[in-house]
């Protein structure tokens, strides 16, 4: 097994930089001493989320779409890695917005890897573990087979145009011998993570600390497994450097299994909050007919056997750094 070198210092491009994982991302690159640039439209990602990296030397952001083209082609051509993570994500956002999650979606990785080739830099693809769609086997690796619902359910849009990225991103490296390296994030949680478009913890956490009901949707029993923004991050920076990670699709995400119900059992318990738990029907919290999985285990072995990755953080640490950002978040809009 090839053993990635001592990372030099490079130049990163982060699409979608100013977003939940980008900028925990560009913080862990900068700290390690590398340059970061962020092209970010701030549709869903926050200023707040790099307004601390502003001032950095080895920092630049452009507020920019990937559509901007000139904007792009200027950053590409400093780069020696793109990650791109810049995308319409959310289950909510996919269900109100079907249009343009297909579109942000589909164009705006063929942008970027249009950019790479001419600047031959090494791409590393954000894809999402709702490619695995409606499978029931446990867990689910690589190269399983798909199982998508039917194209008159917004919900797999998301998946689909995913998979196109995916496709293209290994075509680009097959037939151009560009070095791509497409990842599936399973659900990702930490601190900055908006509620807003959908995400269970967030909204649960801040549920929790104003009293409210959690809103459990469903019967509670479907599964996840919660991975740490930085043990995702940890994950990304380690197939950026090493020489063998191109040319494959990785899944990224941790496998301690919880019920929706006991996430948010956990959640009060951690806040010594008084919310009770109300379970809503999916047709009211999404659309008639939505679709939701029972559970979702990644398969980590081909990033282990690679890299030697593996989540650290418990969900219990993740909990507790979410319900600590948004006191400080609730505090600071009480102000
Ligand atoms: N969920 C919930 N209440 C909420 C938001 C989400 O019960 O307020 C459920 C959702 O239906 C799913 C799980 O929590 O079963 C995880 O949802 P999230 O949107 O965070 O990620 P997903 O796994 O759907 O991509």
């Amino acid at each position: 097994m090839a053993q990635a070198d001592t990372p030099q210092p490079s130049t990163f491009l982060i699409t979608g930089g100013a977003g939940f994982i980008g900028s925990h991302l560009a913080d862990a690159l900068l700290q390690a001493g590398h340059t970061v640039l962020v092209i970010d439209n701030l549709s869903t990602g926050s200023i707040d989320n790099i307004a601390h990296q502003l001032d950095h030397p080895n920092f630049h952001f452009a507020r920019a779409s990937l559509t901007d083209t000139i904007v792009l082609d200027r950053l590409a051509s400093q780069a020696d890695v793109i990650i791109h993570l810049a995308a319409a994500v959310g289950v909510k956002l996919i269900v109100e917005h079907p249009v343009h999650t297909i579109e942000t979606n589909v164009m705006g990785t063929e942008m970027v890897l249009q950019a790479a080739l001419r600047y031959q830099c090494r791409v590393l693809l954000a894809s999402t573990s709702e490619v695995y769609g409606k499978g029931s086997k446990i867990p689910f690796s690589e190269e399983d087979d798909v199982l998508l619902g039917s194209t008159s359910k917004s919900r797999w849009a998301y998946a689909a145009s995913k998979m196109v990225d995916e496709f293209l991103g290994l075509a680009y490296q097959r037939e151009y011998g560009l070095p791509v390296i497409p990842f599936r994030l399973f659900n990702t949680v930490g601190p900055r993570q908006t509620g807003r478009y959908g995400m269970v913890v967030p909204r649960f956490v801040r549920q929790a600390l104003r009293g409210e009901p959690l809103t459990v949707y469903g019967d509670g029993t479907q599964c996840r497994c919660f991975c740490h923004v930085l043990d995702v991050v940890d994950a990304l920076v380690g197939l950026a450097f090493h020489p063998d990670a191109p040319g494959r699709v990785y899944n990224i995400g941790a496998t301690e299994e919880i019920s929706i119900n006991n996430l948010a059992r956990r959640i009060i318990a951690l806040t010594h909050s008084r919310s009770t738990i109300t379970h809503i029907p999916y047709s009211e919290a999404y659309a008639p007919g939505f679709e939701d999985m029972q559970r979702r285990v990644p398969d980590t072995r081909r990033i282990q056997s690679l890299t030697g990755w593996q989540p650290r953080r418990s969900l219990d640490d993740i909990l507790q750094a979410v319900i600590a950002f948004e006191k400080k978040r609730q505090e600071s809009e009480q102000n």
